[in-house]
């Protein structure tokens, strides 16, 4: 199947129809009036509570707040990976809650990429193989070269392409498991914490990287650490569910201070929160 160009790079598709709706509006990514709410009565938590965004096409954004706020409930949403209770998501033009469990997999597939904060890399398979492997479940062929040259862009060298994830370090399997999200060049990029198992050095390269190679792609990143901020065009705090303050152009001081406000504010009631999310 010639999918592949001759650079190595799989060809943007055109698999969702209402493509020409984002590239009029540029908004890849956009939340209106979200809410999302787990469990019932007395167990109801309010994950997300009215929440609207925009994410502009080519923008990356932070999205910051303390633990149990609601930002990978945020993503998943955004991403077609939860059902909102409440309120709309465009994604690339598409609502994913509202298309068939076929269209919304191959809207995922085909238009965005996850980096999970577990890598969620498969252990039997190489690492070649698990780069291909969302291209491969979408039935297309991989090229080799296609594969080495997202390995090359995150900085993998073709010797450790051979080798399982548990052969490389840590740092080494997120840069995998960004080179799986950036193979498809999709539209758009989530990423929850992408560097939260990573020492700051290696987790601020891991950053800038992602941002250098998402080759205009619109991210829409989860972190706790201020420095990561440096490469995004606006931070996004949540607290409680709900959007707590919008910074744009984030300095990494800014970021800390707000940061620090938010834990302060939830300091008392998070523990509780927290205490009841450990028995979950
Ligand atoms: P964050 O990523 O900011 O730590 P989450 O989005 O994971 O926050 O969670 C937001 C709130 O929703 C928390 O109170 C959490 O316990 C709750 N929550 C998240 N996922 C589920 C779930 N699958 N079932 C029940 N409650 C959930
Ligand atoms: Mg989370």
């Amino acid at each position: 199947m010639g999918l592949m160009k001759k650079d190595g790079r799989a060809p943007r598709t055109a698999a969702v129809a209402a493509d020409a709706t984002m590239a009029l509006s540029g908004t890849p990514v956009r939340i209106d009036n979200l809410s999302k709410h787990f469990g019932r009565r007395r167990g109801k938590v309010m994950a997300l509570d009215d929440i609207s965004l925009d994410f502009p096409a080519g923008s990356f954004t932070a999205v910051l707040g303390t633990s149990g706020s609601g930002k990978s409930t945020l993503l998943q949403c955004a991403a077609g990976l939860e059902r909102p209770s409440s309120g709309r998501v465009t994604l690339c033009g598409t609502d994913p809650a509202s298309v068939s469990d076929r269209k919304r997999t191959l809207l995922r597939r085909r238009h965005v990429g996850f980096v999970f904060q577990d890598f969620s890399l498969l252990p039997e398979l190489t690492v070649a193989e698990n780069i291909a492997l969302p291209l491969r479940l979408d039935h297309r062929h991989v090229a080799r070269a296609a594969v080495e040259n997202a390995a090359e862009r995150v900085g993998l060298s073709p010797a450790q392409l051979r080798r399982v994830p548990a052969q490389l370090s840590g740092g080494q399997q997120q840069r995998v498991a960004i080179a799986r999200a950036l193979l498809s060049r999709p539209e758009v990029i989530f990423a929850d914490e992408p560097t939260g198992a990573l020492d700051p050095h290696t987790a601020f390269r891991v950053l800038r990287l992602l941002r250098e190679t998402t080759d205009g792609a619109t991210g829409v990143i989860v972190t706790h650490d201020p420095q990561v901020t440096r490469f995004c065009d606006r931070a996004v705090f949540l607290y409680a569910g709900r959007v707590d303050a919008v910074i744009e152009r984030p300095e990494p001081d800014a970021v800390a201070a707000r940061l620090n406000a938010l834990g302060e504010r939830a300091a008392a009631p998070q523990e509780l929160v927290n205490a009841s999310r450990s028995m979950a």
